[in-house]
């Protein structure tokens, strides 16, 4: 039999609802705020494989978007909540399975977002010099899985493959000046490579048209505002100015100011950024390193991507292929290889299992989209389980105890992120540890 403990409000443990939240980014907390709402019902742990919480908001969002980063104020106001808790430096997978988990609470929802690049499927993906987004991403914003992996950018020219933000994010952060990146909590090593970076032409490469990409306006404005860079684009790519005239209002900015990018003179600043279209990659080229992406024009025909079986090639050293994001499958948990996240119906996984964001729509949508589909979610949940008498946070910490696991509290990430800002140098708002066991050993101070 389980043990009882009352809570200060009267409410047993036995009767609680315990679910466990993997993944602590924008997903796990909007969804951990929407259950934190039903009060003493209920008891949620948030868990995280990584020491620090916050997910994407910490290792995704650009550095030099500091603003963007302040929704982790909201995140920790439910951190601190007395029936939500954050785990850290608990992966699930290896130090404890999903089956333990499901075992231990009464629900478990999958937050695990999506960090691993979707593949071109063409040769030569492999070669040195093609870095994936979430590596590069991962390596500026110092993730502690990329942060080491390094990249000299002693290159003239480099590609970037798709028409998302994260396109835009790539090429903006690898264009900025020092000054420009003072604000940002970048990796001090990306930061000295961008400084001396001998990078003088950015081709941003789409497979369809101007009016199918998906960049936002305020991202894509920021690349007309570069210090040293000039946006640049082939009129002869874009249709007829009435044509925009149809678009919904969003994309007919975008097209406005994709339209301002033909009129910039080349010779203006020293860095090129080329937004080329209608061209889909059929090969990255090169023998030992990649020295060219071989490109397919296209036309668009009701959205869909048409070749025209006349290539042409774009010189370059470095490609960053910035396609979409897959999950990663966890255990038995049934899983769409081809959509890279969880089978779901409505975020419902299984009988008392569950999945949000990413994990459970693929890598579509702002931050702000975790808050209704977290709400979604929660309110099923809240809806369709009941509790079993599961252990919950106790079945847990017995489990970290018998297995000495360093797992990691909110207050011992407040103390990491104290220790971080502390180290900040100049104008940088922090330094960031990359290593778990810097961070464990701020979390002892
Ligand atoms: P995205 O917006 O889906 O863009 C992916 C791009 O890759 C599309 O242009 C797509 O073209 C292209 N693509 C996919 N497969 C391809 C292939 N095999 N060959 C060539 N091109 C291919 O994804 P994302 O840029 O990774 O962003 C993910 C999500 O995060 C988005 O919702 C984005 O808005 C969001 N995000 C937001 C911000 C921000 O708000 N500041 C920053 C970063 C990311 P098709 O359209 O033809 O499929």
């Amino acid at each position: 039999m389980c043990s009882v403990r009352v809570s200060e409000a009267g409410q047993t443990d036995i009767q609680k609802l315990h679910i466990a939240i993997i993944g602590s980014g924008p997903a796990g907390y909007y969804t951990a705020e929407a259950l934190a709402a039903a009060g003493d019902r209920v008891a949620v742990d948030v868990i995280d494989r990584l020491a620090t919480p916050f997910g994407l908001i910490r290792t995704g969002v650009a550095p030099d978007h500091q603003s963007i980063k302040g929704v982790t104020r909201r995140f920790e106001k439910t951190a601190k909540r007395d029936n939500v808790r954050f785990v850290g430096n608990l992966a699930v997978g290896s130090d404890i399975s999903i089956e333990e988990l499901m075992d231990i609470y009464d629900a478990v929802v999958l937050a695990t977002g999506a960090m691993h690049d979707r593949s071109l499927g063409i040769k030569g993906e492999t070669l040195p010099g093609v870095r994936g987004s979430a590596e590069l991403v991962g390596w500026y914003n110092s993730h502690p899985d990329y942060a080491e992996s390094g990249l000299r950018l002693d290159m003239t020219s480099m590609v970037v493959i798709g028409n998302g933000n994260v396109a835009l994010d790539v090429a903006r952060v690898l264009a900025k000046t020092p000054e420009e990146l003072s604000g940002s909590d970048i990796l001090p090593d990306a930061g000295q490579q961008i400084a001396r970076s001998q990078v003088r032409d950015i081709w941003i490469v789409g497979r369809r048209g101007p009016q199918n990409a998906s960049f936002t306006n305020k991202e894509l404005s920021e690349m007309g505002q570069l210090a040293q860079a000039v946006a640049l684009a082939d009129p002869g790519q874009f249709p007829s100015l009435e044509k925009d005239d149809a678009l919904e209002p969003g994309k007919r900015k975008m097209m406005a100011i994709l339209r301002a990018f033909t009129a910039n003179d080349a010779g203006e600043k020293p860095i090129r950024v080329h937004f080329c279209f209608f061209s889909r990659p059929v090969a990255i080229l090169g023998e030992d390193k990649v020295t060219a992406v071989k490109f397919e024009k296209t036309r668009v025909e009701n959205g869909a991507v048409i070749g025209t079986g006349v290539e042409w090639d774009i010189p370059c050293d470095l490609v960053v292929p910035c396609i979409g994001y897959l999950s990663s499958p966890i255990g038995s948990v049934p899983f769409d290889e081809r959509a890279g996240r969880f089978v779901n119906e409505g975020g419902r996984i299984a009988d008392r299992l569950y999945a949000v964001g990413w994990a459970r729509r693929g890598p579509t949508g702002t931050i702000g989209t975790n808050k209704p589909d977290g709400a979604e979610v929660a309110a099923r949940l809240l809806a369709e389980v009941t509790p079993t008498g599961r252990k919950g946070r106790k079945g847990l910490d017995e489990l970290i105890a018998k297995r000495q696991i360093a797992a990691v509290t909110f207050r011992d990430w407040e103390k990491i992120d104290e220790a971080e800002i502390k180290a900040a140098q100049g104008t940088h708002p922090r330094l960031k540890f990359t290593r778990l066991g810097d961070m464990l050993k701020a979390t002892r101070r």
